[in-house]
């Protein structure tokens, strides 16, 4: 069996994607599996690399990597990668891991193009993919299950060069400063700014629009943030809660990817009922979304113990630092472990479907 990585990619988050496929393919161990690791570069191009030995020590696996894209690491060997065609596939005995944040990756285009392709794949499906990734629809659709969240304004592109008066305006009498403002579809904070007036409201806006055209602006709010991994088709799993320990006003890009600053509380310190009040809406968020494989669900809980859910990740962060591989393994699921059953779930899925 053979399992293909498919990394980079067209995204704002084509560096964690490298970090998180070279992770994961140091989980892949099985004498059973070869791994063939596709690059998608920044531009789009698919790059064949070669073929990587599971068997072989680590240092074997830095080849995934092409050296002039990883900004990350030092020792990465140069690739020997060929270009090819999407269509070129191998659709027999493969298993594809599109290990992709953000648009064209998470969002259901690959998702869509693997399923034309007939292949089995990890992770979500079209549906809960395209949903995950943006914020406006599935926070439509957290509203209408009841799930708690905070206030918040949607609009797109249009509207706002039509009349960006009444916008501001709609804006500032139904939320109050400091707000965050978000591209609909996007991840690891690229693009979101939190804003505490008018004119900051203004620039951070026209700044999200350069990486979608639709836009959700949120009450700001002072919380802890908990997340929680999920793992599972129809009958799914859920991991400990995790507290992010915070010491910044927000966990932007520089935070999580460049500073690291972020330091995890697993299993966090919370009332118990808060814990589980939390894994419940996680799941009824995964259900509402169809979610398949995996997801990274993100909460905050106020001092008063109010829980708001903030969203749905269905390829989360899978670097050795990221949330979503260290709240399993301190639930008792090694990564090891854990990489192999999402290729598992997504043979099941795949089977079901035939
Ligand atoms: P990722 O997919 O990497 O988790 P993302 O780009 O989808 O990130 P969010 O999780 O929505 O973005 O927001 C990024 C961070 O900004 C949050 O982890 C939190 O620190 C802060 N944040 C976002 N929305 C709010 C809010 N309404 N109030 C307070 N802080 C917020
Ligand atoms: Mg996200
Ligand atoms: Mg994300
Ligand atoms: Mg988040």
């Amino acid at each position: 069996m053979k399992i293909t990585l498919l990394y980079g990619g067209q995204s704002a988050e084509h560096d964690i994607s490298i970090i998180s496929a070279h992770n994961i393919a140091q989980s892949i161990m099985y004498d059973v599996y070869t791994v063939q690791p596709i690059y998608i570069t920044r531009a789009g191009e698919w790059i064949k690399g070669p073929l990587i030995d599971t068997s072989l020590p680590n240092s074997d696996l830095m080849r995934l990597v092409p050296a002039e894209e990883m900004t990350w690491g030092d020792d990465a060997k140069a690739s020997t990668g060929q270009a090819m065609r999407p269509g070129e596939l191998d659709r027999e005995d493969n298993i594809v891991f599109p290990v992709l944040h953000g648009p064209n990756g998470e969002d259901g285009t690959i998702q869509g193009f693997l399923e034309v392709m007939g292949v089995p794949y990890v992770g979500a499906g079209v549906t809960a993919s395209a949903i995950g990734m943006d914020k406006i629809l599935s926070k439509r659709i957290f509203d209408q299950i009841g799930l708690p969240q905070v206030p918040y304004h949607a609009f797109d592109h249009r509207l706002w060069r039509e009349d960006q008066e009444e916008i501001i305006q709609r804006i500032e009498g139904s939320l109050l400063y400091p707000l965050f403002v978000k591209p609909a579809n996007m991840g690891s904070s690229v693009g979101i700014s939190q804003v505490e007036s008018s004119e900051a409201l203004i620039q951070a806006i026209e700044n999200a629009l350069q990486y979608d055209h639709r836009i959700v602006v949120e009450q700001g709010i002072s919380a802890v943030e908990c997340e929680v991994a999920i793992l599972g088709n129809e009958e799914a799993h859920i991991s400990y809660v995790g507290k992010l320990i915070k010491d910044v006003a927000f966990y932007d890009y520089e935070e999580k990817y460049i500073n690291n600053r972020i330091e995890m509380e697993i299993p966090a310190i919370l009332d118990p009922a808060v814990a589980s009040k939390i894994q419940e809406y996680a799941l009824r968020a995964y259900r509402a979304i169809d979610g398949c494989g995996l997801s990274r669900v993100d909460f905050f809980v106020t001092s008063s113990q109010d829980i708001y859910i903030n969203e749905i990740n269905t390829m989360p962060g899978f670097t050795g630092l990221s949330m979503y591989p260290v709240l399993w393994e301190k639930t008792g699921l090694t990564q090891r472990n854990l990489v192999e059953e999402l290729l598992q779930l997504a043979l099941k899925k795949y089977e079901q479907k035939k």
